[in-house]
């Protein structure tokens, strides 16, 4: 089993949020599992547990070059006793960058495929070939999100946390937004903050809370207008954000999902989206292990 580390929830405390009549607050799902981090430790959870009851002792899964997914599985296999493959969009470059060296290191094996292959990477007769290659794997899908994943992030939100009105979470395949949807109570409200661009997104979602028969108790809401040009795209403006968060909260965020998430659950807060007396929990769901790898790629030094 993997085994949690005591997450916390902090109180952000800025004069203007006390002025205006609204309370914000991070919980701190990085802080999880030393190396599977923040949403996907939830994720994982219980698709190890069923790994395992099939007696599989080989997992295979799909990610980008920088995915946080493939370094959690890669992690969290390792410590399980798991061999890992991964399936990695696009080609393998010289230098390995530090996300796929991480997996490497414990013990994954890459499999790189092009990104039109990507595409198709799901049909039965991929995964045959994988099978020839690879023999007898436990298949998690990309992102990691399936029911079993959603059980798991249906963990994420306990009991401590009933008084929050408005929970906030970055969205990427949505896997973490079902889990919420699905235990979120009566009174709260979800939002998600797509990563993505595009409005295909809501009814992506609302395809999912059918096919795993979600029926929320709360409120939920999509905003797809945080994405910064769309997925792993960044603004001089949201690295300046991630700075001054650092700065103020002494708390990292990464560019490609919670740092999004952030900026916009605080743009929200300048237009007086939220009604006084709201108490807004943001979910930090992890992902600073790409930070490094960002800052080789594009000569930055965001704080991690
Ligand atoms: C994967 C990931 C997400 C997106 O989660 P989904 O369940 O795919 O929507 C959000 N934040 C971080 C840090 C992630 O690594």
């Amino acid at each position: 089993m993997l085994i949690p580390n005591q997450i916390s929830v902090e109180k952000l405390s800025y004069e203007l949020w006390e002025i205006q009549g609204v309370q914000l607050a991070i919980k701190r799902l990085d802080q999880i599992h030393p190396l599977a981090s923040g949403n996907k430790f939830f994720k994982l959870k219980y698709n190890l547990e069923q790994a395992k009851k099939e007696g599989k002792n080989k997992l295979l899964t799909f990610g980008g070059a920088y995915s946080n997914h493939i370094y959690a599985t890669a992690a969290a296999a390792e410590q399980e006793g798991f061999q890992t493959v991964g399936v990695i969009r696009g080609e393998e470059t010289f230098p390995i960058n530090p996300t796929l060296n991480a997996a490497k290191e414990k013990g994954m094996s890459l499999h790189y495929i092009s990104r039109s292959a990507y595409r198709d990477k799901e049909s039965p007769k991929f995964i045959d070939e994988l099978r020839e290659i690879y023999g007898n794997f436990y298949l998690i899908p990309e992102g990691g999100t399936n029911y079993l994943a959603i059980k798991g992030t249906s963990e994420i939100l306990s009991n401590e946390d009933k008084d929050f009105s408005h929970i906030c979470t970055p969205l990427g395949t949505g896997g973490t937004f079902l889990g919420l949807a699905n235990s979120l109570l009566h009174h709260q409200e979800l939002l998600g903050f797509s990563a993505l661009k595009g409005s295909f997104i809501h009814q992506e979602i609302d395809g999912q809370l059918k096919k795993f028969q979600i029926e929320t108790h709360g409120k939920t809401k999509i905003l797809n207008n945080y994405h910064f040009g769309g997925y792993g795209k960044h603004t001089a403006e949201l690295l300046d954000f991630i700075r001054w968060f650092y700065l103020t909260f002494q708390i990292p965020l990464e560019p490609i999902y919670t740092g999004k998430m952030a900026y916009g659950v605080l743009k929200l807060v300048q237009k007086k989206y939220f009604p006084k007396g709201s108490k807004i929990l943001l979910l930090h769901t992890g992902g600073i292990q790409g930070v490094a790898g960002f800052n080789e790629r594009f000569g930055l030094s965001l704080p991690l």
